[in-house]
């Protein structure tokens, strides 16, 4: 063994006092008692897996004034998070072999922590799904247009779903109707008139769509951020190849709230009413919603300052999920296991890394967490390039180290990792 860590540990579904032994970046033993020369006492802290966070826009290539690896992935490792999976609608947009191979080569160079990246799926590229799957970990279809998005018509979705189930990874979905956006557009000038241009009808359409594609097969289906009661509804019974996820800002936040500035939360798919955050959130309780994820999309501050119908939409929140959950585990919100669950064990079930639970062979990716230490979230303490978060002033607790790969990223809350450290997970 090359290291051992002893502590208050997440395993199974309780916390044990017990150690872990590491061998090259892996758990390899975990028993009461190991001691190696390299040993680390977290007495009076837990030891939790770290995070995954299956939705992350990193804007690189293309768009990196924005964001890219190296402050996406730094963020990421402050917030507890081992891996991210980046999407598809970068410029150029990852659709080809070559543009997968680009993106991944350069993050390489620039991650803090690991990786992995998605194919999208155009009307276009359906033929190439098999080899497209030899670079990435999933495959991304947008049913409706968003930022910089990737244009599919649902008519293709059965075809793209059967040739999908041959390569055993997932495809996720934005789902929002286009038609139905198409329908409803109008100027918007607040959050209000942003979720009357984007109602819940829409997504309650593309879902529809995609449980009658799906039919029968067994592809791996992931429905992304889910923000309405109707979506939820249809979900309700599924078969066990859907997945759903839901993100931070679509539990906290509704379009009525006094949100200020406005913009900041202008987001796809939109907040909604209270009626939905709520029912989301009982969701996220009983075990309806599988994920959490971020959807981190950063704008700059200057993009999003600008006229409200103008502006682009989506919000950074890689680096503040975990921390916001660790708090509402702690004050009994939401369980420690189905906040697991959600950020850990589904997250690596869907995408098959060895990542997400502390067991043997997995990879030794822990955060160490002082229960005490609450803080409340402030930009300035924040790492993305984009330099603002939508959950200014909320109650958080970050976690004072990281290990990733049997490494200490992150120790007494500041960053020992280097850039280049994180690898294309699964390679
Ligand atoms: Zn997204």
């Amino acid at each position: 063994m090359d290291l051992t860590i002893e502590g208050k540990t997440y395993i199974n579904g309780n916390f044990e006092d017990c150690c872990i032994g590491i061998t090259d970046g892996r758990i390899s033993a975990i028993k009461k008692i190991l001691k190696e020369d390299e040993h680390y006492n977290f007495r009076g802290k837990i030891i939790l897996p770290a995070g995954i966070d299956i939705h992350v826009h990193f804007r690189d290539p293309g768009l990196t004034h924005k964001e890219d690896f190296s402050p996406g992935t730094m963020a990421a490792a402050y917030g507890g998070i081992s891996c991210v999976f980046d999407m598809p609608n970068t410029v150029p947009q990852t659709i080809t072999l070559r543009s997968l191979s680009d993106k991944i080569i350069s993050a390489k160079k620039r991650a803090y922590v690991d990786f992995g990246v998605y194919a999208g799926i155009t009307d276009g590229n359906i033929k190439n799904i098999d080899e497209l799957a030899k670079k990435c970990h999933g495959f991304k279809i947008y049913l409706g247009g968003t930022t910089n998005s990737l244009h599919f018509n649902s008519n293709n979705l059965k075809e793209t779903f059967d040739k999908i189930k041959s390569t055993n990874k997932p495809v996720l979905i934005h789902a929002e109707d286009n038609n139905c956006l198409v329908k409803h557009k109008l100027k918007e000038n607040s959050l209000v008139d942003h979720m009357n241009s984007r109602p819940a009808e829409c997504e309650e359409t593309a879902i529809k769509n995609i449980l009658k594609a799906s039919g029968d097969t067994n592809t791996r289906i992931h429905i992304c951020h889910l923000s309405s009661i109707e979506g939820l509804e249809l979900l309700r019974k599924r078969s066990k190849n859907i997945s759903c996820g839901v993100t931070p800002h679509h539990l906290l936040f509704t379009a009525q709230d006094d949100l200020k500035p406005q913009s900041h939360y202008k987001v796809n798919p939109p907040l909604r009413s209270n009626f939905d955050r709520e029912a989301l959130f009982v969701a996220l309780k009983n075990g309806l919603i599988d994920i959490l994820e971020s959807d981190h999309a950063p704008h700059t501050l200057e993009e999003k300052d600008k006229e409200f119908n103008d502006i682009p939409s989506g919000l950074p929140g890689v680096e503040t999920m975990f921390p916001l959950f660790l708090h509402m585990a702690k004050k009994e919100t939401l369980s420690f296991q189905r906040m697991i669950s959600l950020l850990c064990e589904k997250p690596v079930e869907l995408l098959n890394i060895p990542k997400g639970k502390i067991e043997d062979g997995r990879d030794a990716d822990f955060i160490v967490v002082d229960l005490k230490k609450d803080c409340k979230i402030k930009s300035e303490n924040l790492h993305s390039k984009c330099g603002w978060t939508p959950f200014e002033g909320l109650p958080a607790i970050f976690p004072e180290c990281v290990f990733v790969r049997g490494e200490k990223l992150i120790e007494d809350y500041e960053m020992l990792g280097a850039k280049g450290f994180g690898k294309f997970v699964g390679e």
